[in-house]
C-alpha cells in the first residue's frame, strides 16, 4: 500500500474483516479453575477417571427387586415380596436380593446385588409397618414391572478413560457439572487476548474531570474496553496520548510489547493531527485505512511485529460499531470460538430508513417481537450522527443498508445484526 492516505484505496467490509482475521491466531492455553471456564473454549479433551454413573442406582425412591418375580402379577393374582432391608444414597446393603425379597431403596442409592430393577414407591401397597421401618414389612405388586426399570447403569453417560468433551469445545453450564463429575476440577482453555486501548486527541481529558473549554471527556477508552470484555477479552486502558507523533509512536511501541492487540482512536483520518496512519506506516505496514462503512470509514489495520494495531474512528459511535463490526470477529477466533458472527434477524422497518450515502450503513435501532403479527419488528434510532453514543446505547441490533441500495422504505424486510446476542448460528 502507498505511503499516503490521501490516495489509499476505500475497502469493503467483508474485505476488511477477513483481512483481520488472517493476521489473528488463537492464543495459547492456560489453566484455571473449572468455574473460570464457563463460556470459555476448551483446550484439551475431557476424559473421565471414573464410570458416570460409578454403579448401577435407583432412579426413584421405592423398592429394589428382580423383574422375574412380578412377571405373573395381576390384580387377580398380586404378587407379595417381603421387605429385607432399606438402603439410602451413600450406602452399601451387604446382603443381596433374593427371589421372593425386595429391598427399601432411596434415590441415587447403590442397587444391591440379586435386584435388577426398581419399581416406583407409588406403585406398590404396602403392608405392615411403615416402609421406612421394613422389618415384617410386605409390598404387594399386582402389576408386572419391566426388567431394568428405574435404574441407571453403571457407566451409561461415560466409561472411565472414554473422550467426554472434545478440546475446541465451549463449556456450558452442563458442561462444567461434566468437568466435576469427571474429576476435573482444573481444567485447560484458551487464554482471554490482552487487548491495550488507547486514544489520541489533545481535546480529551479523564472522565473524572469537568472539561475546559475545547475539551471533551475521553470516552472512547471505556466503551471500548467494555466492549472488548464482553467479547472476552481482558482490556487494559491505556488512557489518553497527545496529537503527537512522536508520543502516538512511542505509545504504540510500548503496548505492542506485551498485549495481543492495540486499539488507538481517534487520529484515524487524514487531517492535520490525525497520526495514526502516519505511525503504523513507519512501525510497521498498513493494510488499510478506509472501509466501506458507516458509521467509521476511517479504520486502519497495521501490523507491528506481528501484532493487530488497529486505529478505531474517534467519533464514540464509530468507534464502538467499527469495533463490533471489524474487530470483535478477531477476538471471538483468537479465543478458539469457531462461531464468530453474530447472529442475524430479519425484521419489519416501521419507518423508512435513508442512507446518506453510498457506503454500507449500519443503522443503530431497536428491533421487538410483535405478538401480535408474530413478525419482528425494528425501529431505527432518531438520531444516528457518528458522535452519539445514546442511539447505540438503547439499540439492540444494527440494520444492514447495503453499499448499492439507496435505502428501505417502512414495512421493508431488513438484517438485523444482533446485539444482544452471541455468536452463534445465523437466524
Ligand atoms: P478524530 O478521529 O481524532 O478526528 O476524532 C473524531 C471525533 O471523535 C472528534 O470530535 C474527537 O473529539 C472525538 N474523539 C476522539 N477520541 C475520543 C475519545 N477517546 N472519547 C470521546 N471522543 C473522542
Ligand atoms: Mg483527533
Amino acid at each position: 500500500m502507498s505511503n499516503h492516505y490521501e490516495t489509499s484505496k476505500t475497502i469493503g467490509v467483508e474485505e476488511a474483516i477477513d483481512t483481520i482475521l488472517s493476521f489473528t491466531k488463537i492464543l495459547d492455553s492456560e489453566r484455571v479453575p473449572m468455574l473460570e471456564a464457563t463460556g470459555r473454549v476448551l483446550a484439551q479433551d475431557i476424559v473421565s477417571d471414573i464410570d458416570i454413573a460409578p454403579f448401577s442406582n435407583s432412579a426413584m425412591d421405592g423398592f429394589a427387586l428382580k423383574a422375574g418375580n412380578t412377571e405373573q402379577a395381576s390384580l387377580q393374582n398380586p404378587v407379595q415380596l417381603k421387605v429385607i432391608g432399606i438402603i439410602g444414597a451413600g450406602c452399601v446393603f451387604e446382603g443381596v436380593v433374593q427371589n421372593g425379597e425386595a429391598l427399601r431403596i432411596m434415590t441415587g442409592a447403590m442397587l444391591p446385588d440379586g435386584a435388577d430393577t426398581v419399581i416406583k414407591i407409588e406403585d406398590v401397597e404396602v403392608v405392615g409397618e411403615s416402609p421406612e421401618c421394613p422389618e415384617g414389612t410386605q409390598i404387594i405388586l399386582t402389576k408386572s414391572v419391566e426388567h431394568g426399570k428405574n435404574v441407571r447403569e453403571k457407566g451409561e453417560e461415560v466409561q472411565a478413560g472414554e473422550l467426554l468433551i472434545k478440546a475446541g469445545t465451549v463449556l456450558n453450564a452442563a458442561g462444567i457439572g461434566l468437568l466435576a463429575a469427571t474429576g476435573n476440577p482444573q481444567v485447560e482453555i484458551i487464554r482471554r487476548p490482552r487487548v491495550a486501548i488507547m486514544s489520541s486527541g489533545d481535546e480529551l481529558v479523564d472522565p473524572s474531570v469537568l472539561p475546559g473549554p475545547g475539551q471533551i471527556r475521553n470516552s472512547n477508552c471505556y466503551s471500548l474496553a467494555a466492549a472488548v470484555k464482553a467479547a472476552g477479552g481482558l482490556p487494559n486502558i491505556l488512557g489518553v496520548v497527545k496529537d503527537n507523533k512522536d508520543e502516538i509512536l512511542a505509545a504504540i511501541q510500548n503496548a505492542v510489547a506485551d498485549h495481543d492487540m492495540v486499539f488507538i482512536s481517534g487520529g484515524a483520518a487524514g487531517g492535520d493531527y490525525d497520526f495514526t496512519y502516519q505511525v503504523l506506516n513507519e512501525l510497521g505496514t498498513v493494510h488499510f485505512c478506509k472501509v466501506n462503512m458507516r458509521p467509521g470509514k476511517a479504520q486502519t489495520l497495521g501490523i507491528v511485529e506481528n501484532t493487530i494495531v488497529f486505529g478505531l474512528a474517534g467519533n464514540p459511535s464509530a468507534a464502538m460499531v467499527g469495533f463490533e463490526v471489524l474487530l470483535r470477529p478477531a477476538l471471538r477466533k483468537m479465543q478458539g470460538y469457531k462461531k464468530i458472527k453474530r447472529p442475524v434477524t430479519r425484521a419489519c422497518l416501521t419507518t423508512d430508513a435513508f442512507k446518506p450515502d453510498f457506503r454500507r450503513f449500519y443503522i443503530r435501532a431497536y428491533m421487538e417481537h410483535d405478538r401480535e403479527s408474530d413478525e419482528y419488528r425494528v425501529t431505527p434510532a432518531e438520531r444516528q450522527s457518528s458522535a452519539l453514543l445514546s442511539a447505540l446505547q438503547s439499540a439492540n441490533c444494527l440494520v444492514v443498508l447495503q453499499e448499492g441500495v439507496e435505502g428501505s422504505a417502512k414495512n421493508e424486510n431488513v438484517a438485523c445484526l444482533r446485539l444482544d446476542i452471541d455468536e452463534g448460528i445465523e437466524i
